[in-house]
């Protein structure tokens, strides 16, 4: 695997700056923008592949080059080149097929020119239509080279924005919106998922259910704006006390909280649950000068490989242990 950082014979600089004119040279994105998004430049063409290299490291851009597809092919498989400029022709491969491959397989967009030694409206066509989003004729001059990475550039931009936008909105359709923990639609389609991978292995998986007690009197006696920075405050003890990245907490109804925790079994479960019922019983939310004291009930449940235990079941199970806290007097694991 080859990066071609090089420094030009003056035969090839003078022909390399006869071919770029800095005063030719416009374009409204600054190199800042250029640097964040690294180009990956293909041809076997050695003279070629430095005049590029060096034209676009001069304007900022992050470039590295390779002589051949099978290197670039590797490049690509640890690194994200949004834009890539590839030759047409190469021993025994083509630049066409690579356009198409990367198309066929992509994720994330990748701007793709084709660059040939010779232009004629078949090959525009035939490059276009294999999936390369621009056409150059070699040795393209600066303003014109420039001017057509500017739209690959813009090109590249709004598809990261709309990545941004899409995971932005996958957020906010998986969180509460009150307390920052999933929501119950996450819950439905992760939980499952939990349950999948403790069964394959096999480990231990178990779930917790709390309910804050007497919820309704801290709404009647302080405010319902008191009552939310209950559920904050409550929320905030739970997670606090989870194993980060491995235990999640999601909102199940009201003032209902479903945390899941892999890899535990019921009787480390048990612990965790309560723990986290004396913290709250102990950890009082301080409201401006209002002392704001309350409990929660808890019910626990595990995963049974041999019963093929489901979310469904599970939480059911869990449910039921929860109302029979509330049974025997609220403030309790069971
Ligand atoms: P129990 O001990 O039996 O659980 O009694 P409880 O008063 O907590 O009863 P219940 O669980 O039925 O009450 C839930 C209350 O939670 C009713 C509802 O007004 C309130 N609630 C639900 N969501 C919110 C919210 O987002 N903010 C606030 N402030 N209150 C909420
Ligand atoms: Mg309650
Ligand atoms: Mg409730």
């Amino acid at each position: 695997m080859s990066k071609i950082v090089s420094t030009l014979p003056s035969e090839l600089t003078n022909k390399c700056s006869n071919a770029m004119n800095p005063n030719e040279h416009s374009n409204d994105l600054t190199s800042e923008t250029f640097a964040s998004i690294p180009i990956l430049v293909v041809d076997d063409d050695l003279v070629y592949l430095q005049l590029l290299t060096e034209m676009l490291n001069e304007q900022g851009f992050r470039v590295d080059g390779c002589e051949s597809i099978e290197e670039a092919r590797d490049l690509l498989r640890i690194r994200d080149y949004p834009i890539i400029i590839t030759d047409w022709v190469f021993p025994g491969e083509s630049g066409l097929k690579f356009c198409s491959d990367i198309r066929l397989k992509e994720s994330s967009y990748h701007y793709l020119i084709l660059m040939t030694g010779e232009f004629s409206q078949d090959k525009v066509v035939q490059g276009l239509n294999a999936g390369a989003d621009d056409f150059i004729v070699k040795m393209p001059k600066k303003a014109e080279l420039m001017a057509r990475l500017n739209s690959g550039v813009r090109v590249i931009r709004q598809h990261q924005r709309l990545e941004q936008q899409k995971l932005e909105i996958k957020r906010l359709a998986e969180t509460d919106f009150l307390t920052g923990v999933f929501n119950r639609t996450y819950l439905s389609e992760k939980l499952p998922a939990e349950i999948k991978r403790a069964t394959r292995y096999p480990q231990s998986l178990s779930i917790l259910i709390t309910d804050i007690d007497h919820f309704k009197h801290i709404n009647d006696t302080f405010g319902h704006h008191t009552g939310d920075l209950a559920l904050q405050h409550f929320v905030n003890i739970i997670q606090k006390n989870l194993r980060r990245d491995i235990d999640w907490l999601s909102r199940y109804g009201g003032e209902e909280f479903v945390a899941v925790l892999p890899n535990t079994s019921i009787q480390k479960a048990f612990s965790v649950a309560e723990k986290l019922r004396f913290l709250v019983e102990t950890t009082p939310l301080l409201d401006n000068d209002r002392i704001v004291s309350f409990t929660a009930s808890f019910g626990v449940a595990t995963l049974n490989l041999d019963q093929k235990t489901n979310a469904e079941t599970m939480l059911k199970e869990a449910d039921q242990k929860l109302y029979l806290s509330k049974r025997l007097g609220r403030n309790c694991v069971n």
